[in-house]
């Protein structure tokens, strides 16, 4: 369970309405019960819930039973799409290891805005059913030239290009890096400006995923498994 909350021997964690209604309502957790907690920071926790309501509860922090496991430092950009889609995307991102979410807006995408709060959530969601000990940071979304405009030094980025459709994907022969972030287009994929663009900046290394065109979903699965196969733990 994901709890906003620091994490030791002894400290005593609240409970929110929400947090009580699925341990004790759909889990049907009493009183002594055993749960495993994380907040991103403090690895996992074993704590014993010690008072069960309606509307909240508290549990007591008993031992760490796991550190924090840190993701390589790794971001997802991508263009949002239909929000069934884009909640997919977010949660297999979390799944697959992302450390930031990062939703950007292109020439051709046509979500003029996305929830962040919800697909927070999202991500958290995941985060907990994987047994992760770190939640991805789901970013507010930014024009893509913005954000290439502001790019943080050594941070490479994997550029998921459609036109290279049946090139090879040669993620093994871009210099190496500590930090990487993977960018994967709309529907429409991008405008020739945006190709360019990429095409010329020094810390961008194009790829292919392969001889057929993916859905904007599945090419940021794809990619985000090829990165974990070959560059990530
Ligand atoms: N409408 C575009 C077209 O027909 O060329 C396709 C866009 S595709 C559905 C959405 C995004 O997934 C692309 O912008 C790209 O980032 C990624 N993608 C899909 N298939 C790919 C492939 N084989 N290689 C590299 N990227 C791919």
């Amino acid at each position: 369970l994901y709890v906003e909350h620091p994490l030791g021997a002894g400290q005593t964690v609240p409970l929110s309405r929400d947090q009580a209604h699925y341990l004790f309502g759909v889990m049907r957790q009493v009183v002594g019960g055993a749960v495993l907690l994380f907040n991103g920071e403090h690895g996992e926790w074993r704590a014993e819930i010690v008072e069960a309501g309606k509307r909240g509860g508290v549990l007591s922090c008993i031992e760490q039973t796991a550190p924090l496991r840190l993701p390589p430092d790794l971001w997802l950009l991508f263009a949002p799409i239909k929000k069934a889609r884009t909640d997919f995307i977010v949660e297999k991102a979390a799944e697959l290891g992302a450390a930031r979410i990062c939703p950007v807006q292109t020439d051709f995408t046509n979500a003029e805005r996305i929830r962040q709060d919800r697909l927070q959530a999202h991500a958290i969601e995941a985060a907990e059913q994987c047994g992760g000990t770190y939640v991805p940071h789901v970013a507010a979304m930014q024009r893509l030239e913005k954000t290439l405009s502001d790019w943080p030094a050594n941070r490479r980025l994997i550029f998921a290009d459609e036109a290279l459709v049946g090139a090879r994907a040669v993620l093994e022969a871009a210099p190496r890096s500590d930090k990487w972030a993977i960018l994967i287009g709309p529907e429409g994929g991008f405008s020739p400006t945006e190709r360019n663009r990429l095409h010329d900046l020094p810390f961008v290394t194009p790829i292919s995923l392969g001889p057929r065109i993916l859905r904007a979903d599945t090419a940021a699965v794809a990619a985000l498994t090829l990165f974990q196969a070959t560059r990530g733990d």
